[in-house]
């Protein structure tokens, strides 16, 4: 832990709410609160990440020491940590909801690794802060699990993330509705620590425009130009380099929307409080992995009614996000039309990187744009995909092992959830396999390459809501084993693992409509 070094520049340099009394409040002309992780009873490591520590360098006596989980839990500061929660607000389902705030979420401080990169530990669950609301500050270890998992896997998928250091035990029950059907009980609690260069969040920024605080806003906006974007930083025109800021988080949230599509990951809850200035994806609660591909499957019960953050509305979602926050900084631009010109960036960044993403996972070398080129031939592969009620994992996975020259279902047989359905699914399949398998011929890539580069694009491993459900229920009964091997699993998504076979199967029947494996909510 002596390798820890901080350097807090976001206190440092921005304004703080004078109060230090750590009550429930509106907070006004401040981007942060200072507040103090309340302890809990008996904190203890469950889990951590060795790429997060050594990346913070810390080895493994460091987190398995007993101040490890007392600083982690909440316990405890190190030298130099000046922990605080941040203000900001959000669109909630497409609406203003005004303050939110770090409710649950406390920052320690801004670390400073040995390559001198800048890297933000924030505990999450830690208790009550300014911004709590009605809630009380904390997390269930189901929810803890879920993010320290699943944060990890999207790193190795090489998806954009924020990432986890540790999952550390309370000792202490929280008391969650969890399907919000009037049937409370207490569970486990769990702290997580998350780790990024940075939790700014949209909302940090519309929650100042919201109110006309116009001179915090300039003072945020270009606070994170200087910290975390340095390389548009010389642009002296205030006006130009916020542009181009703005600019650059469109780009980025593209990108990142266009994995998640690749990889079948639906976040859940797309609110503005929810969407990284620096384009990775934050804030894992109720998301879910697409298993039968279904571009109108949704996790979050809380959204079941109007699907809002649908798996295939995800892309409609962001762009939707990056006018809200377009809206918001426009008083300290005060031009249009390029703020418009990076909106419709994103839809081309986006549509490129998407385009590029799915040529890689179908094995092509090249796209050809249009309905009677591969756009048509993706789109009709959807349809028969959601028809069949077809695995998308596992179909993009062992279509690498599908001989284009004599195409045949065989190696896609364990896609399947539905015998019936694939009956009738089968001859369309076959055609479209056809179409496909000729299309490979016709580009004349060597077959074993081609097969190499798309199993380094279709993960056979990923964190399926019933794999993270096991796990959490043998947390729950006081074993981590099962979570241990399910991270060491997933750290390696694109290899084949012998003897591990079990933790690349479809979604069994029993988990279809389990809670924690196909209906989650936001009760965590
Ligand atoms: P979410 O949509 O889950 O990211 O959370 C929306 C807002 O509610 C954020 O301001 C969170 O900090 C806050 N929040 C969620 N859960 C809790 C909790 N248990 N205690 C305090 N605040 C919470
Ligand atoms: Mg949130």
């Amino acid at each position: 832990m002596r390798a820890l070094r901080f350097d807090n520049r976001f206190v440092r340099e921005l304004p703080a709410d004078p109060e230090p009394d750590n009550h429930v409040r509106p907070v006004h002309g401040a981007c942060y609160s200072r507040v103090m992780p309340t302890p809990v009873k008996a904190p203890h490591l469950l889990a951590w990440s060795r790429e997060v520590a050594e990346i913070l360098g810390l080895d493994e006596a460091d987190v398995r020491s007993a101040e490890f989980a007392r600083v982690f839990g909440g316990n405890g500061l190190l030298p130099g940590m000046e922990p605080y929660a941040a203000c900001y607000g959000g669109h909630q389902f497409g609406n203003w909801a005004g303050q939110l705030g770090d409710g649950r979420a406390i920052t320690l401080g801004e670390s400073i690794n040995a390559r001198g990169e800048r890297w933000e530990l924030q505990l999450k669950g830690a208790g009550p802060t300014p911004y709590s609301r009605f809630a009380d500050g904390r997390a269930v270890l189901r929810s803890s699990l879920r993010e320290f998992l699943c944060s990890e896997a999207m790193h190795h998928l090489g998806v954009p993330t924020t990432r986890a250091l540790s999952l550390v035990g309370t000792g202490e029950t929280v008391v969650r509705d969890m399907l919000y059907d009037g049937n409370p009980r207490a569970e486990p609690g769990a702290v997580v620590c998350r780790v990024a260069p940075s939790f700014i969040r949209f909302g940090n920024f519309e929650i100042f425009a919201s109110r006309g605080e116009e001179a915090l806003l300039e003072r945020l906006i270009d606070f994170t130009i200087a910290r975390d974007f340095p390389e548009l930083a010389a642009e002296t025109d205030a006006a130009a380099r916020r542009i181009r800021w703005f600019d650059e988080v469109c780009r980025r949230t593209a990108v990142l929307v266009a994995h998640w599509m690749r990889v079948g990951f639906v976040h859940g809850v797309m609110n503005t409080d929810n969407m990284s200035i620096l384009g990775l994806t934050i804030d894992y609660g109720p998301y879910g992995w697409v298993d039968d591909f279904d571009p109108e499957w949704t996790p979050n019960t809380t959204d079941a009614g109007g699907r809002r953050y649908r798996f295939g509305n995800q892309p409609y979602i962001a762009h939707w996000n990056l006018w809200q926050l377009a809206n918001a900084i426009y008083p300290v631009v005060r031009e249009v039309e390029p703020l418009e010109r990076a909106l419709a960036a994103y839809a081309e960044v986006h549509d490129a990187s998407y385009r590029d993403m799915m040529r890689a996972k179908l094995g092509l070398a090249e796209w050809r744009v249009g309905q009677e080129g591969d756009d048509g031939l993706l789109e009709r592969l959807h349809r028969l995909l959601a028809a069949g009620e077809v695995d998308m994992s596992l179909f993009f996975r062992r279509l690498a092992e599908v001989d284009p020259a004599a195409p045949a279902l065989e190696p896609l047989a364990e896609a399947f959830y539905d015998p019936a359905r694939r009956a009738t699914a089968d001859a369309e399949l076959l055609g479209w396999l056809r179409e496909h398998g000729a299309r490979v011929l016709a580009e004349g890539q060597p077959a074993a390459a081609r097969r190499a580069a798309m199993n380094r694009v279709n993960p056979l491993y990923v964190p399926r809501n019933y794999l993270a459900q096991q796990a959490i229920d043998a947390a729950e009964a006081g074993d981590t084993a099962e979570l241990e091997t399910l991270l060491e699993v997933l750290r390696r998504p694109y290899d084949e693992q012998p003897g591990r076979e079990r933790f690349a199967a479809r979604r069994p029947d029993w988990a279809r409509d389990r809670p924690g494996c196909s209906m989650l909510s936001c009760s965590s």
